[in-house]
């Protein structure tokens, strides 16, 4: 847990967030500012800076990430319309939130 983290503060509970999912590796959310009819992001338990920082150990975590993805895609009836998967990689590549986390949007007519 990282004080001045976001998502580590939903996380704890300090950031009152609906949870659309949750199990022992991560959590499911809806994004606060969505572009897109259905955005959620994916955030893990651990607090794991980005995509850059990521160990063979935390492989599990992050084939777990997919498929809840994909299984929330499923959940939210756009799997058969079709979605996007996206990781921001630090400042360059749009992170703003410095706790990984993957986005799940789709949804468009
Ligand atoms: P990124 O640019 O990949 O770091 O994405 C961070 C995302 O977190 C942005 O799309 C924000 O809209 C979203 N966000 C920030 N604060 C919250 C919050 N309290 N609840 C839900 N989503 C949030
Ligand atoms: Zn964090």
């Amino acid at each position: 847990m990282e004080k001045d983290c976001t998502f580590c503060n939903i996380l704890n509970g300090e950031i009152p967030t609906k949870l659309l999912f949750e199990n022992e590796t991560l959590i499911v959310f809806r994004d606060i500012n969505p572009i897109a009819p259905t955005h959620l992001l994916v955030v893990p338990k651990k607090h794991i800076r980005s995509i850059n920082d990521l160990t063979v150990d935390d492989n599990r975590i992050v084939s777990e990430i997919i498929t809840t993805a994909r299984d929330m895609a499923q959940k939210m009836g756009i799997a058969k319309s079709g979605y996007k998967l996206f990781f921001n990689v630090e400042k360059g590549g749009g992170q703003v939130i410095f706790h990984l986390h993957l986005h799940l949007v789709g949804g468009w007519k």
